[in-house]
């Protein structure tokens, strides 16, 4: 059963980080990615620089080089190529003044095969961005897909380059086309995957993302959208705020929001979104077992 860490005040996030042993996992110079989603233009929910900058100056603290990242969006935005995602986080403030720290976006071919050999991937396109140290901070909201988006989502989805974003989405395999399609092996193909099928080869994109490395998670429930942050509108939250958490484990926290924002579940009442949670346990990235440790 492992542990998360929980607030109901975002101002202790930087108590919540030493309560939870964050620090553990940061040596001298060490350069640390901070994955975040840097909000679509119009979307007014993502996390806010000033809501994450006390991660960043509590790793700057101990010694660690951290810096903002986010890989390119398969469909067609303001995020989907790697100079104008990067102008979108410095409009969103994430610049080393506001945000303690600057923000970095790789090119798509920056990509780098995991070896994972699971059931839906053998290897798996992850941005170079992961480095092998990671603080995963993630707004636990809803999704149209894949029901919600927590650690696991910011992980799987996020990490995976354009090419690795198409491979989670698409179900070429049964389609009756696949034999003379020519599209299947471009980033034109369709994005036909079924909830489940996404929901776990998302989890195989988060196992890859993470393998060999060191990871710690806070995931934030509040301004809990019915959506992701990729669509350019949000509207009202479904919920009040619920406060921050933070662990080792991307299932434990993921389980431990979902346990509080049952809400979500009412908005997509044809999706599973237990799937991702079940399938990630399953495949060792973590535990739905948690014990929760108030601040
Ligand atoms: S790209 Fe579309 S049409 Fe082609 S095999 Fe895949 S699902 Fe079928």
């Amino acid at each position: 059963m492992n542990k998360v860490f929980f607030t109901n005040d975002l101002s202790k996030t930087a108590e919540l980080f030493e309560i939870a042993g964050l620090k553990e996992i940061i040596q001298q110079d060490d350069s640390i990615a901070l994955k975040i989603h840097f909000g679509e233009p119009g979307n007014t929910a993502y996390l806010k620089p000033h809501q994450v900058k006390l991660i960043a100056e509590k790793i700057i603290s101990y010694g660690g080089r951290p810096f903002y990242t986010d890989c390119n969006t398969l469909y067609q935005g303001r995020r989907m190529f790697s100079k104008d995602h990067l102008l979108t986080a410095e409009e969103h403030g994430f610049t080393l003044e506001q945000a303690g720290a600057k923000a970095f976006i790789p090119e798509e071919e920056d990509s780098l095969e995991i070896d994972v050999s699971l059931k839906h991937f053998k290897k798996v396109y992850i941005g170079s961005n992961a480095g092998n140290k990671i603080f995963a901070l993630t707004h636990f909201k809803g999704h149209d897909v894949t029901g919600f988006g927590g650690a696991i989502k910011n992980l799987g989805m996020g990490f995976g380059t354009r090419k690795g974003k198409l491979k989670m989405h698409q179900d070429c395999i049964n389609c009756k086309e696949v034999k003379t399609c020519k599209r299947n092996q471009t980033l034109e193909a369709c994005y036909f995957g079924s909830s489940a099928l996404v929901q776990e080869k998302m989890a195989e994109y988060a196992y890859g993302a993470v393998k060999n490395k060191k990871c710690a998670y806070f995931n934030f429930l509040i301004n809990v959208s019915p959506n992701c942050d990729c669509y350019p509108f949000n509207g009202p939250p479904i919920m009040p705020d619920v406060g921050v958490f933070a662990s080792f484990d991307p299932v434990a926290i993921d389980q431990a929001c979902l346990d509080k924002a049952d809400k979500i579940k009412s908005i997509y009442p044809n999706i599973d979104c237990t799937i991702q949670l079940n399938y990630a346990e399953k495949i060792g990235l973590g535990s739905r077992k948690y014990q929760i440790i108030n601040l």
